[in-house]
């Protein structure tokens, strides 16, 4: 293990730029090792451990394990921000689009294909528009927004601009606010994670829960929430839940399916992999004493079950910018396809995220404008 690793593992002192990388590359991982799992509804731990091991076998090949739309939405939102220096909806809807077309065997939900199909139209002017008319005009709650949120807390320095741009990004194909402010959930996660706000983890989720108080107090969650006959708050409402259980001394898989879930709406996937994280922090009995915490996060979201992959994907997100690249098992990286990319992006928002001082980013939130040395479309506004 190098010095670096031994730091990451025993919590010591992270780099930005390790953060940044841990980020998107732990994104991928968890994409690509979760996907075995996909919709299995009892995952023993075994099995998983057996999975992994598997995976640390360096003699498999390169890139064995293909990642899903997770990750090939989340390249498309990294791509855009760099592309445009900042958020442009006409080219991250064009992006997602034109990557579906290239590759639609990458397990896409049948209702986000409608979308992406509507999305092609060169005739198309408002890009929300298809999103919108989803599900007769309620607007989808799965995670997909979430899943592809992290490039958008690389990008934006501050938290109110995690909020808008997370938001907007997955109104593209989210329309109903259980779907996007789930993206804004796991948006802020990673944004609060990258800062090394997760070493005070009842911060960590006091945080968010005040957070999400301010952004579930929206008229239109509100009613969303009753449309669906959810209590108020949702999102606070698991959150809360997510600090009762990791206060317990000890909590079974089957609560945490139970309190949590484990599908894939947003709201039974986003905090479920926010658990992960937290839960994980810790050494926990049935992982091996040689997991890091980051190994951790992953083989625990696996043992979940439902929607592995993207739990996984948005838990190693969310861990990997704690931890860390040096957090993230070379094998593991050399076994996941995509890793060699998400690296690159990583480092590329990295720079746009150093070369922006407080006032730029200010600049870059009000004006919604890319600079002028990007190429030469011109996005509309959002507001
Ligand atoms: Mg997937």
């Amino acid at each position: 293990m190098s010095a670096a690793a031994r730091l990451a593992a025993v919590g010591g002192p992270v780099s930005t730029l390790s953060r940044f990388r841990g980020a998107l590359v732990a994104a991928v991982v968890g994409d690509c090792i979760g996907g075995e799992f996909e919709g299995a509804e009892d995952v023993p731990l075994d099995r998983v451990l057996q999975h992994l091991s598997g995976v640390e076998d360096e003699s498999r090949g390169d890139g064995i394990l293909q990642y899903s739309d997770d990750t090939a939405m989340m390249r498309c939102v990294a791509d855009s921000l760099l592309t445009r220096v900042g958020f442009d909806e006409q080219d991250m809807a064009r992006s997602f689009a034109k990557e579906y077309s290239l590759a639609p065997g990458r397990g896409y939900g049948s209702g986000v294909i409608q979308v992406l199909r509507k999305l092609a139209s060169p005739q198309l002017s408002d890009v929300f528009q298809p999103a919108r008319a989803q599900f007769g005009g309620r607007g989808s709650f799965g995670n997909g927004g979430a899943m592809r949120v992290a490039p958008f807390a690389l990008a934006f320095r501050s938290a109110a601009e995690v909020r808008k741009y997370s938001r907007l990004g997955a109104m593209l194909t989210h329309s109903c606010s259980l779907g996007y402010n789930g993206a804004v959930l796991q948006g802020l996660a990673v944004h609060l994670s990258l800062q090394g706000a997760l070493s005070l983890p009842q911060e960590f989720i006091n945080r968010l829960i005040s957070e999400m108080e301010v952004v579930e107090k929206e008229d239109s969650a509100q009613r969303d929430a009753k449309a669906l006959n959810l209590a108020e708050f949702p999102y606070c409402t698991r959150l809360h839940r997510v600090k009762e259980l990791i206060e317990r001394s000890s909590v079974s898989v089957e609560e945490v399916i139970s309190e949590l879930g484990n599908g894939i709406a947003a709201l039974q996937s986003v905090p479920t992999a926010i658990f992960c994280v937290l839960h994980c922090l810790e050494p926990r009995e049935g992982l091996p004493e040689r997991y890091g915490g980051l190994e951790r996060t992953i083989a625990y979201s696996l043992a979940l079950g439902g929607d592995t992959d993207t739990i996984a994907c948005m838990a190693g997100a969310i861990a990997g910018a704690h931890y860390g690249i040096e957090a993230v098992p070379r094998s593991w990286q050399m076994s996941c396809e995509g890793v060699e990319e998400a690296d690159h992006l990583a480092k590329r928002l990295y720079k746009l995220y150093q070369s922006q001082s407080s006032g730029d980013a200010v600049t870059m939130s009000d004006s919604n404008q890319p600079q002028s040395h990007a190429s030469n479309q011109h996005p509309t506004h959002t507001n």
